[in-house]
């Protein structure tokens, strides 16, 4: 009877704790299909090879955008391992922008992070500077031309008729047609550029002109909400040296990839 008991007791036991296993079993999966809501971050380092971007005294957009995408990249991989961090372009080369949302869309990422730098039409020297968080949404007027001029090498793609649509400059229809791609991830976009100024702002002291909505085009075609970061004005004597440093692209760097981790936490728990 006390053998035969024990048995029984025995085989509860193990009938418990199977169940105890597969229960944590389904609350661990359940676990990881929301941790995982959140996987991929494109990387996009603004223009490349023959399209330079803006320049200041010493240096190029195109340099100090892809100096920093790489330390993102980095620190990605070093911080949240879980995720997959893709790359638009990791050498110094043209990438169409067309191709760039194609990279993004193929790779179904859940958020598109595009560095570039600012420059003021004033020249170098000019007192313009700090950050400025681009989100692709309804255009003003006044802010067309920084529109246009982030959507220069488009000028520069050769076929860039039958790619984009016939834009032109004296077309800015086009952006409005544009505009219902993107709406659906406008507020997530707006959410992941707000936290990000406020990294800029609070943790790096940097002076911000804040979010804003604007028609630039390789957010457009992106599937996913995305952010265009102007880290800085290139052609500010005191900001191409902050964004040429070590420190700075450092600084920069580490404020985006704190920005993705309360972006994920965010999404993640929604
Ligand atoms: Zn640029």
């Amino acid at each position: 009877m006390f053998r035969r008991l024990t048995k029984a007791r025995v085989f509860i036991l193990l009938f418990i704790a199977i169940l105890t296993t597969l229960a944590d079993t389904a609350a661990l999966g359940q676990q990881q299909k929301t941790a995982f809501k959140f996987k991929t971050v494109i990387i996009d380092a603004g223009h490349g090879g023959k399209d330079p971007g803006a320049h200041g005294a010493y240096s190029l957009e195109k340099n100090v955008a892809l100096a920093i995408a790489k330390k993102v990249h980095a620190l990605l991989m070093q911080d949240l391992p879980d995720i997959n961090v893709v790359m638009t372009r990791s050498t110094d080369r043209f990438v169409e922008l067309k191709r760039r949302s194609e990279i993004a869309n193929e790779n179904q990422g859940n958020l598109f992070v595009s560095i570039h730098c600012n420059s003021s039409p004033q020249g170098t020297g000019a007192e313009n500077r700090g950050v400025m968080l681009l989100v692709y949404g309804f255009h003003r007027k006044e802010e067309q031309m920084e529109a246009l001029r982030e959507n220069a090498s488009i000028y520069i793609e050769k076929d860039y008729q039958k790619n984009y649509d016939g834009y032109s400059e004296n077309n800015p229809t086009a952006f409005i047609v544009l505009n219902a791609f993107m709406e659906k991830y406008r507020k997530q976009s707006i959410l992941f550029g707000t936290l990000l100024n406020k990294e800029f702002v609070e943790d790096d002291g940097r002076r911000s002109r804040g979010v804003k909505e604007q028609g630039v085009l390789v957010l457009a075609h992106s599937a996913m909400p995305a952010v265009l970061i102007e880290t800085g004005y290139i052609n500010n004597t005191k900001e191409e040296k902050y964004l040429n440093s070590e420190e700075g692209q450092q600084a920069i760097a580490i404020s985006i990839v704190k920005a993705i981790k309360a972006y994920r936490k965010q999404i993640n728990a929604q």
